[in-house]
């Protein structure tokens, strides 16, 4: 890649859009970072708390501070116009993520990468909102970003091959692992994961057993490193109930139905980790 071509923006500076603008900067890249001042800040904090520990543990190759002088904060999305790869990583919403690529139509250039961090909203319907569907797919990182190997790649109706290929490259250099799927609704890793998460959900609900022994049988009884519900509360309830709905909706298969208590829980803002409150407190 050359000097220009190594500008990345990263919009969204959440868990996600946070820990994304962070490997970018690990790789060497310079990087772009846009949300409201009260989000950039927050970012920052945990950027420095990642690396600090990465960097405790041997695995950065230089200072965490060298690593951050790579991640400019922008107040503005115009700020962004020169960069010729784009990861959006803003909240599961629809409305908020089209508005936001309608008006990168206007500011990145024609060649620009453009990725979107969805968990679940479909490529094809996000890339027509862009404008410019060869140039559009998928990047899925998992979370925490700076921890976890998989991406996963997915690919719109209209995604060139070219721009697969330049994506596949950007994943390497990021030291992920890339795993391409096709575009249908939460992809594979959601579609597989939110049905198990939503099932916990309906196990409290129905007082089959209390969250903290839901937890304990799948962690020791499945082997998984984390329990369902403290899963979801890391995810964040508001993201976990939007992926559901774009199941639901986008397969029509009531399986998919979001759980009443999930639905409760985020109309009283526990959200979980992020909010301090979830099926656990922080
Ligand atoms: P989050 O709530 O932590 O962060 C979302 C950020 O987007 C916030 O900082 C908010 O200020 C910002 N934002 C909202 N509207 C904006 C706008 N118009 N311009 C700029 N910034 C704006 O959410 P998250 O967990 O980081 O999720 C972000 C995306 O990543 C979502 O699409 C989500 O589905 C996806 N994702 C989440 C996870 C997860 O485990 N949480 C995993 C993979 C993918």
């Amino acid at each position: 890649m050359s000097a220009e071509a190594d500008r990345v923006g990263v919009i969204g500076a959440g868990q996600m859009g946070s820990g994304i603008a962070q490997v970018v900067a690990q790789a060497g890249l310079e990087v772009w970072l846009h949300d409201t001042p009260e989000a950039l800040k927050r970012s920052k904090a945990s950027m420095e708390d990642s690396l600090g520990r990465l960097s405790a543990r041997g695995r950065l190759q230089e200072a965490p501070g060298a690593v951050l002088e790579r991640v400019h904060p922008a107040a503005e999305l115009e700020d962004l116009a020169g960069v010729r790869t784009l990861l959006e990583a803003v909240t599961e919403d629809w409305g908020v993520k089209s508005g936001i690529f309608a008006r990168l139509r206007e500011l990145l250039s024609e060649d620009a990468l453009v990725a979107t961090n969805t968990s679940s909203i479909p490529i094809t319907q996000l890339a027509s909102s862009y404008g410019r569907p060869g140039r559009f797919l998928g990047l899925h990182f998992m979370n925490p970003v700076p921890v976890m190997p998989l991406v996963e790649v997915i690919r719109g109706l209209g995604t060139a091959e070219e721009a697969v290929a330049q994506a596949l490259d950007l994943v390497g250099r990021l030291g992920k692992t890339a795993v391409q799927c096709n575009d249908y609704p939460g992809f594979v890793s959601n579609r597989i994961l939110m049905p198990m998460l939503n099932e916990a959900i309906q196990c409290v609900m129905e007082g089959v057993a209390e969250p903290e022994a839901i937890d304990q049988i799948m962690r020791l009884g499945m082997n998984h490193p984390m329990g369902p519900l403290a899963l979801a509360d890391f995810i964040g309830l508001d993201t976990c109930l939007a992926i559901l709905e774009v199941l639901h909706s986008g397969l029509g298969d009531p399986k998919y139905r979001p759980s009443p208590l999930l639905r409760k829980m985020v109309a009283a803002g526990w959200l979980g980790r992020k909010s301090g409150r979830g099926f656990y407190r922080y």
